[in-house]
């Protein structure tokens, strides 16, 4: 059934291992890239190359970066005392593109989720609550996915700041609840930043 010689295989593999790639996609795109001459399919292994070398988590936010800070935590136009604190950096990415952010991040990189045994100390939790103890923030936005894990991180982090003066408040509910912010559109999740309600 299966003729590819074994490179050829290797590769089909490795695009099927990719989310929403199926084997026949897996196919065609190993097709295309013998087909595509050496210097241009070169370039797409040297780009995933450079990824895994380069980028980084931000020392401050956790979000991707190629330097110890990442260009959010830099910027001195950022209003660096309001922290919105998301589980990813692709909802970071959403939440940019919404335009209508100008405060800084923390990434939790993940969220607690006890059936996966994932708990609060294998994410950023400890770093953030150092950040909101130093004095310098002014407010906490929970933007966490609208699910059930998303929900109890948040709850868990507003605990273990009970005894700071700090707002936390919440994203506003216009992401429909059990869905995730990256496939929020922009039109919602800026509602969403404006209609955060205290916590
Ligand atoms: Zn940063």
């Amino acid at each position: 059934m299966n003729n590819y010689s074994p490179s050829v295989t290797r590769l089909i593999n490795e695009f099927a291992k990719l989310p929403g790639i199926g084997r026949k996609t897996a196919e065609r795109l190993s097709h295309h890239i013998l087909r595509t001459d050496k210097e241009d399919a070169m370039g797409l292994s040297d780009a995933i190359q450079a990824v895994k070398e380069n980028i980084r988590h931000c020392q401050t936010c956790f979000n991707l970066s190629e330097e110890e800070q990442c260009g959010i935590c830099q910027d001195p136009r950022r209003d660096q005392g309001t922290i919105c604190v998301v589980e990813q950096p692709r909802d970071l990415f959403s939440l940019e593109q919404t335009g209508t952010y100008r405060g800084s991040y923390h990434v939790l990189l993940g969220r607690i989720a006890p059936l996966e045994g994932i708990g609060p100390e294998q994410l950023t939790i400890k770093q953030l609550i150092e950040r909101v103890r130093s004095g310098t923030v002014n407010e906490l936005i929970m933007a966490t996915n609208p699910t059930l894990e998303g929900d109890a991180t948040a709850l868990h982090i507003c605990e273990m700041l009970t005894d700071s003066s700090v707002p936390v408040t919440r994203l506003a509910r216009g992401i429909a609840a059990g869905s995730v912010l990256e496939f929020a559109n922009k039109a919602m999740l800026s509602d969403a930043l404006s209609g955060r309600q205290k916590i």
